[in-house]
């Protein structure tokens, strides 16, 4: 088959179309992409849209990898037609595990299903942009200055087998000048937490995200899960439990603070046992 392209004036305007052709090789389709009157995202015909997003993140230079937010790439009305194409990619791993989606009643919709549940719950924090955190101002004379330990429930995916990783994140701050609702400690781990993640990943993530919403330097996030890819497959071990600490600024330097938000973990764990 002959490769017909026409480098698109806003997806490709500084590559030439060797570039596009070599990106499509690995997914074992001819995409043709042609210029469109009014340059924008119609201007690819055939090809997949996120062959299109995945195009414009490589040349900008943007990670994309399971656990990162892509927010800035996908739009509203983007991802109506990327779940089509997913449903329509899922559809062919179901016939390869030799899956009867045409007869059997449970399989039939399944791949828009999973299509679904990917981008609007699983990996959601990746297509989402941040929670808004309104900021309240922290910097009167009796401005509160300890430290506050919030305990979030995490619901997240591993990124290697796609298994579900259940747990609770503790999320310890030294408040700065600002302070936000302390229901958006939750909204910011589950954030981090509902894309394709390593909890080690998933611990720096959440502390850096909390660490920039509060203007707080002094954060700590201990997280305790257990793992789908330990439970259900491989080691099939029911009760492993994973634990992983990030510890910045005075949690990290400061021995007494440490001991504090540890202290603090044990007494929210008596008082709400996981
Ligand atoms: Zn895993």
């Amino acid at each position: 088959m002959t490769k017909e392209f026409t480098p698109d004036a806003v997806f490709h305007s500084d590559t030439d179309t060797k570039f596009a052709a070599e990106e499509y090789k690995p997914l074992g389709k001819e995409v043709y992409i042609k210029a469109g009157e009014d340059m924008s995202d119609k201007g690819y015909q055939e090809g997949t849209l996120a062959g299109v997003i995945r195009m414009r993140m490589k040349r900008e230079g943007k990670r994309f990898w399971a656990g990162d937010n892509i927010s800035d790439y996908v739009t509203d009305s983007h991802k109506a037609k990327l779940i089509d194409e997913t449903a329509l990619a899922f559809e062919t791993v179901l016939d390869s595990l030799l899956i009867d989606r045409e007869n059997d009643p449970n399989s039939k919709g399944t791949a828009k299903r999973l299509a679904k549940m990917y981008f609007n719950e699983v990996m959601a924090g990746r297509y989402e942009s941040a929670p808004d955190a309104t900021a309240f101002p922290n910097d009167s004379a009796d401005r509160y200055e300890g430290m506050l330990v919030v305990r979030s429930e995490l619901r997240s995916m591993c990124s290697h087998h796609h298994q579900p990783v259940t747990g609770v994140a503790y999320i310890g701050i030294i408040a700065a000048n600002k302070l936000i609702g302390l229901s958006k400690y939750t909204r910011i781990a589950q954030w981090c937490a509902r894309r394709g993640t390593l909890q080690e990943e998933l611990c720096n993530d959440i502390a850096r995200e909390i660490s920039r919403a509060t203007d707080s330097e002094n954060v700590a996030v201990y997280i305790q899960a257990t793992h789908g890819c330990c439970e259900n497959r491989g080691i099939m071990a029911h009760s492993s439990l994973t634990q992983t600490t990030v510890l910045k600024g005075a949690f990290k330097l400061d021995q007494g603070v440490k001991k504090e938000f540890f202290d603090n973990i044990k007494l929210q764990q008596d008082f709400a046992p996981r």
